[in-house]
């Protein structure tokens, strides 16, 4: 009885706090920093999207200001920005935040890792959204899905890698976790700035780089001076993120949280589909254009190191404990499944076509 008084009041309590003429009358301006600079293409149609799509559903009660980093100035500030307040929301990349936090880094993409379509069963599904909100909780901000880059290619190489030797102290432009692995395998794992990334390439500052996918490395340049574009084990499926300020998102109506809440997803779902599309159709332009592309597959030997270097720095964040062991749990059981189900249904869909 008691509990159900408790129950009661708490459903007045947020009625009141949120009846439908509060968004009747209320007009709410938000401001949301992005990590990427202006016009980045498919990653900056995201928020944009989303942002006036919020506007129409709201009747334009509910409009958001689009900061890119060319005017914060701050790429990797935007964490800071949300969690601050000074913010409400941004749009970036969860794995970028390893630094602050190692439990950031399990919501984008993991080398070796799951797929797509496996991630996002995990993510909806299979607990990923609830420790989402545990790891983001504590810094006053909520986490959601800011669409997926697909599968991205190992990179662009001037020379074929064709054993562990060829590793060796090879100079790869290979940012975060994935660096890491590299470097455990013999590699010497840089960060350069996209606009630099051209001339060190060319100039053999580096030997190699990774950045995307066709749909976004063609504007760089890159299949103009390395000829062996690499299939890719280091970003199975990047999913790119909103994070929104607590307090912000709790001060909304409930009617402008629920339209927040879909544009998001929307968003989200719509530049999975276009990296899919584009990605399909701008590899088939670079196949005619430029003929002397080779795609390439490391061999087996290089990928079971990888496998066995990912694995031991996977164990090293799982002896931490903590929300860093539940995650790396969660996924572990979870993918062990989701494979056994890929392989019985996509991949043997596949393996049994006839070219
Ligand atoms: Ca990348």
């Amino acid at each position: 009885m008691k509990k159900l008084l408790t129950l009661m009041m708490f459903a007045m309590a947020t009625s009141l706090l949120s009846s439908p003429a509060d968004a009747q009358d209320q007009k709410v301006r938000w401001r949301l920093a992005e990590t990427w600079p202006t016009n980045f293409s498919l990653f900056s149609e995201v928020p944009r999207r989303m942002a006036e799509n919020v506007k129409k559903m709201s009747g334009g009660r509910f409009t958001i200001i689009i900061d890119s980093a060319n005017k914060h100035k701050s790429p990797l500030g935007v964490f800071d920005f949300v969690s601050s307040g000074q913010y409400q929301m941004a749009h970036s990349a969860s794995y970028y935040w390893k630094g602050k936090d190692i439990n950031t880094l399990f919501f984008t993409t993991m080398p070796l890792g799951m797929i797509e379509a496996e991630q996002t069963g995990w993510y909806y599904f299979g607990g990923g959204k609830e420790l989402a909100q545990k790891v983001y909780g504590q810094y006053g901000m909520r986490y959601y899905p800011g669409g997926n880059t697909g599968n991205q290619m190992g990179g662009w190489f001037k020379k074929e890698i064709n054993s562990i030797e060829d590793l060796q102290g090879l100079q790869m432009r290979i940012p975060g976790f994935a660096g890491e692995v590299l470097a455990k395998v013999g590699a010497k794992p840089t960060n350069i700035a996209p606009g630099e990334l051209y001339t060190a390439l060319e100039r053999g500052t580096i030997d190699a780089l990774e950045w995307i996918g066709p749909a976004m490395d063609l504007d760089m340049g890159f299949q103009k001076i390395a000829p062996y574009y690499y299939t890719g084990w280091h970003e199975p499926a990047t999913e790119l993120q909103f994070l929104v300020n607590e307090k912000a998102f709790q001060a909304l109506p409930e009617e402008f949280q629920a339209i927040l809440e879909i544009a998001m997803q929307e968003a989200a779902f719509e530049m999975a589909a276009e990296s899919y599309y584009e990605n399909a159709v701008i590899w088939d332009s670079i196949k005619q254009d430029y003929p002397e592309v080779q795609v390439k597959t490391f061999p087996p030997e290089v990928m079971s190191a990888l496998k066995t270097a990912t694995e031991e720095l996977v164990n090293e964040f799982e002896a931490k404990g903590g929300i860093t062991a539940e995650i790396i749990k969660s996924q572990r059981e979870y993918s062990k499944k989701a494979r056994e189900w890929t392989n019985i249904s996509d991949k043997a869909y596949l393996n049994n076509l006839s070219e």
